[in-house]
This record gives structure tokens, sequence and C-alpha cells, in this order.
């Protein structure tokens, strides 16, 4: 852990203009993260307000606060204007600022402090308040930690509570990866006593699928291929089948991780065809040791944690499985032993 969030306290005994930033296409933890901390900076007295690089997915949209994050790529101009008024920024879930893509150079020339809270290998030295720790399973349950170490768990209502448990449920894979410990249990134990309805919060998530979601779903799994070599799975969805289903951001969450569900195989990645741009969008999962944040890094440009990775690729599908099934060779001792 490197950290000296704890002297963040005094900065925020008086009132700030606050922007909180999650990563580009945001995720239940980014979103969870940077709603709750809107929430709690609020109650304390700041002037605050989130601003995401773009959209995020429908089922996330339920969540409290959402109505009022304002999204960098459609509302560029007052963006730019809060991003230059602002004493403090907040960037949460991420820990380089590539990872804002197309807002990088506005944040680049604001001259806020900069606080990291984040849970992914190897942070950036942009913040002058770091809270990084990669054997964290959520940056929430970092949020959750973070305000309990300035003495302000007692702030946590429901609406931080919900927004809290539902990052560390989506980012844990509903408390089953390796990084759920017995202190997660316990953080969201509080945050159940604190207001937050666990049942309903699933099902908002995960049981709100349209069909077609389900019929892109069945389209990748009767992609995938299975190199029993390897122990790896890969899968492929094209433009075309993504349009084929009426493909809206959020639907291929989680489709990865049914290669996982295969027996024996550590290794599970997906190959999404761009609809807008010409690349390839690639996620990466692995069970155990075998580090997908390394193979991102080094051949995806992308990075992520150990087992959960993303990159990209600016080859076509076609050159693109060729390039992962070669190097898959450098890797058959790591996935095989
Ligand atoms: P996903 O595959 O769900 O997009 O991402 C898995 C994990 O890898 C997440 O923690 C995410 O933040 C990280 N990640 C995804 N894409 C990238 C990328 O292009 N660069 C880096 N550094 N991390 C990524
Ligand atoms: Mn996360």
């Amino acid at each position: 852990m490197n950290t000296n969030i704890q002297e963040l306290g005094e900065v925020l005994a008086s009132p700030k203009n606050i922007v909180i930033v999650p990563h580009k296409n945001p995720d239940g933890d980014a979103i969870g993260a940077s709603l709750a901390v809107y929430h709690y900076l609020n109650l304390l007295g700041h002037n605050t307000v989130v601003i995401s690089p773009n959209e995020y997915p429908d089922f996330l949209k339920w969540m409290p606060g959402s109505e009022n994050v304002l999204k960098f790529d459609t509302k560029r101009k007052a963006a730019k204007i809060l991003i230059e008024n602002a004493d403090l920024i907040f960037t949460l879930d991420f820990n380089a600022l590539d990872r804002v893509e197309d807002m990088k150079p506005s944040l680049e020339s604001s001259k806020a402090t900069f606080v990291m809270i984040d849970h992914h290998e190897q942070p950036d030295d942009y913040a002058a308040y770091i809270y990084s720790d990669p054997k964290m399973g959520s940056t929430c349950e970092m949020i959750y930690h973070f305000m309990d170490t300035l003495g302000h768990r007692d702030k946590i209502n429901k609406d931080i509570a919900t927004c809290l448990y539902t990052g560390i449920m989506t980012d844990s894979g509903s408390f089953r990866f390796p990084s759920t410990t017995s202190i997660t249990h316990r953080v969201i134990a509080d945050l159940m006593d604190r207001g937050a309805e666990n049942s309903d919060i699933h099902s908002a998530v995960y049981d709100t699928n349209g069909l077609s979601r389900l019929h892109l779903l069945g389209c990748a799994l009767k992609n995938l291929v299975l190199l029993e070599k390897y122990n790896t799975v890969y899968i492929t969805l094209s433009r075309k089948e993504l349009e084929q289903f009426g493909f809206k951001k959020g639907d291929t969450e989680g489709f990865v991780n049914y290669g996982l569900s295969l027996k024996n195989v550590r290794f599970s990645v997906i190959f999404l065809e761009d609809t807008q741009e010409d690349f390839i969008k690639i996620s990466l999962r692995s069970v155990g040791d075998f580090s997908v944040n390394e193979v991102a890094r080094k051949h995806f440009n992308g990075g992520g944690h150990i087992n959960a990775a993303g990159g990209r690729s600016d080859l076509s599908m076609e050159e693109t499985i060729e390039k992962f099934r070669k190097l898959l060779d450098g890797y058959k001792k790591e996935l095989t032993t």
C-alpha cells in the first residue's frame, strides 16, 4: 500500500470546488466510487461534480446521483470550465491520465491538486494525495477505508452505502474473486447496516437484460475457441455480429468470464471489434498466478490487474487473433505447469 491520504483531512476542512473523474468507459466500481465520493463531499459542504469521460451502461444508471454525472464527450465546454475552476480533482479507479483519453489535456492543464484512489498496478505520479493498493479488490472498498481513516464512517448514509456496495460487488464478481477478503465482507456487512439493499442492488445490475443481449451472449459462446494445449480460451465478436444483436454499451460486460468456467482453463480473452472506430478492444482474464496485466502491457497497449486486464489492437480481427495465437507459445510453460 502507498498512501498519504490521511493528510487530506486538513484540505477538506474548508469548502472547495471539487471535480471527480472515473476512467473512460466506467464500470460499476468507477461509477460507484465516483458517486460515493460525490455524496460524501457534498455532505462535507463542498461544491462537487462528477465528470465522466464518456457514457456508461444503462445497468448503472439507477445509482443515486447518476442523473447529475456530466459526460465530457458531449458537454466539453461546461466540463472544461469546471475542471479549470477546480481546487481538487479526485481521479478514481485508474492511475494513469491516459485512461481518460480525450479528457487528458484538460486535466493536465488544470492547476488543481490531484487525488488518486485506485487499486491498479504501477501508479503514475501525477497526484499529490495518493492511496494506491493493488491488493484491494475494488476502488469502492478503498473509498470505505478512506472515509474510515478520516473518521467519517458515520457519514456513510444509504446513498453512499448503495454506491460502494455496487462497486465492491461488480469488481469482485459478486464476492468470488480471490481479492475478496474477510475485511471485504465486514465492509459489506457495515454497508448493509447503513442501508445498502443487497438483493435489490444485485437485481438492478444483473437482472435487467434485454433479449438481444442474451442472444449476443449466445453468439459469443458459439464463437468461443478452446486452445487445450495452452489451457486458453478466446472469444471474438465482429462489428457485424454486435450490430446484428443491437449492441449497446455494457452488453458484453462479463462475457469473457464464461471462458474461465471451462475445466482447466486459466486464460480467457475476448476480442471485440469496435462499432465506431477501427480497432479491437480486448479484455483478458486469468486464474492463479498468470498475469494478464503483463500480457496486456506487453502486447496490447493496455494493463490492469494480475487476473483482469484490458487493452487494444489496431490490427484487423484476423491479424489480432494470429498475433494472439503466436504469442501463446511464449507463455506455454506458465499456462500448463
Ligand atoms: P475490462 O476488461 O473489464 O475492460 O478491464 C479489466 C481491467 O483492466 C479493469 O480493471 C480496467 O480498469 C483495466 N483496463 C481495461 N482496459 C485497459 C487499458 O486499455 N489500459 C489499462 N492500463 N488498463 C485497462
Ligand atoms: Mn476497479
